[in-house]
């Protein structure tokens, strides 16, 4: 949509590596990384935020992207996390999940 970094990224305007990519999802890499492994799983069809995503088997197809890339690469304990909203941290409105891990998380988060 419009000038949506995502949607660059999910419809390969703008060349980027996909560590895993079906009909629905693309998975890459955080470019700014808060964990060894920093992933990003986003649906290539556009949705501003959690709010918004009202396509269930959208929904399913998110959730088990994580599943499925976390299968692939082998990553056994992570946290998935989900900012809805510029006060809970949304920076970006195309909605993606967070796959974080590779050190101890803390938790609860600040
Ligand atoms: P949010 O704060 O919206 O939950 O997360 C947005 C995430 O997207 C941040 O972790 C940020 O580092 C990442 N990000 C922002 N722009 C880009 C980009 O152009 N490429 C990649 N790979 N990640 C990005
Ligand atoms: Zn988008």
């Amino acid at each position: 949509m419009g000038d949506c970094i995502f949607c660059k990224i999910a419809n390969k305007e703008i060349p980027s590596e996909f560590v895993y990519e079906n009909e629905h999802i693309v998975a890459f890499n955080d470019i700014n990384p808060t964990a060894p492994v920093h992933i990003l799983v986003i649906p290539k069809k556009h949705v501003e935020s959690l709010s918004e995503l009202e396509d269930k088997n959208l929904m399913a197809e998110l959730l088990d992207g994580v599943r499925l890339v976390t299968k692939k690469l082998n990553i056994k304990d992570y946290r998935t996390v989900i900012n809805t909203g510029k006060e809970a941290g949304q920076e970006v409105f195309h909605i993606h999940l967070h796959i974080i891990s590779g050190r101890p998380l803390k938790w609860p988060p600040g």
